[in-house]
């Protein structure tokens, strides 16, 4: 008993020396630790499949790169794989995204506070955002050409994987439809919300050129930049492109 008494005591010394240690450390560097408060879209992210985090004036998105809604890209044996609809066995991909033995985790730093660039910048093949659900967004592009060619293979959330990542070219039906619903992050920082905007419950009609604008959200009382799903029906599909760029910020990588 006296044994564990000055044990704790040596804990307790310790924890107070440790603390008045990192305070010092604190004052000296302002680049270790988060600064300010999560944004509150960040909640919406599904935290099975996400981790998101302050560092310093920075957000860090974690995701292990996978939906966490039903697909006919899982293997017929996982718990989230539903039999195509709208695409076909002969028509999708062959790729299944938990039987392909691939590590599918990614990160993506972004500022806490992201800012319009003076110029824009045009979107490029591979993951441009991360979407809600942990899987990622793509643009309107596939193999450098338009995505027509490749959209048979598209399941009916608006998804599909190739050599690379399960990924959303289309309004991602999973989890928004003709809603309001935030959808995911850009990786220029900027959050990309549903064809509808919280600020008027409507479809907004002041959008730039990347279908964004700046106002109120669910999310922010204040009004701040963020994107539209395109509210254009695509191609033959019926369907609505999710983001086809520009960058209205700095884009940062996904790795
Ligand atoms: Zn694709
Ligand atoms: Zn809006």
């Amino acid at each position: 008993m006296k044994n564990l008494f000055k044990l704790l005591l040596l804990i307790i010394t310790g924890s107070i020396l440790s603390l008045a240690c990192s305070s010092d450390d604190n004052s000296t560097s302002s680049d270790d630790g988060p600064v300010g408060e999560l944004h509150a879209a960040f909640a919406e992210f599904d935290v099975d499949y996400t981790d998101i985090y302050l560092d310093g004036t920075n957000v860090v998105i974690e995701t292990d790169g996978v939906p966490n809604h039903t697909t006919p890209y899982y293997s017929s044996t996982h718990p989230l794989y539903v039999a195509p609809t709208v695409t076909s066995e002969a028509q999708m991909t062959p790729t299944r995204i938990d039987t392909s033995g691939r590590d599918f985790e990614a990160s993506l730093t972004v500022s806490s506070s992201p800012q319009m660039a003076s110029s824009t910048t045009a979107t490029q093949l591979g993951s441009i955002g991360i979407a809600v659900s942990g899987a990622f967004i793509f643009n309107d592009q596939e193999g450098a050409g338009p995505l027509d060619g490749a959209a048979g293979s598209l399941d009916y959330v608006g998804a599909h994987i190739g050599p690379s990542v399960y990924h959303y070219h289309l309004e991602p039906l999973a989890f928004s439809n003709d809603d309001e619903n935030l959808i995911g992050i850009i990786s220029d920082g900027f959050f990309i919300y549903g064809r509808k905007c919280n600020s008027t419950n409507s479809y907004p009609t002041d959008l730039d050129a990347s279908g964004g604008h700046t106002s109120i959200t669910q999310h922010a009382g204040e009004a701040e930049y963020h994107y539209h799903v395109i509210n254009e029906v695509y191609g033959s599909l019926g369907r609505y492109l999710l983001f086809a760029g520009p960058y209205q910020g700095t884009p940062n990588a996904i790795n």
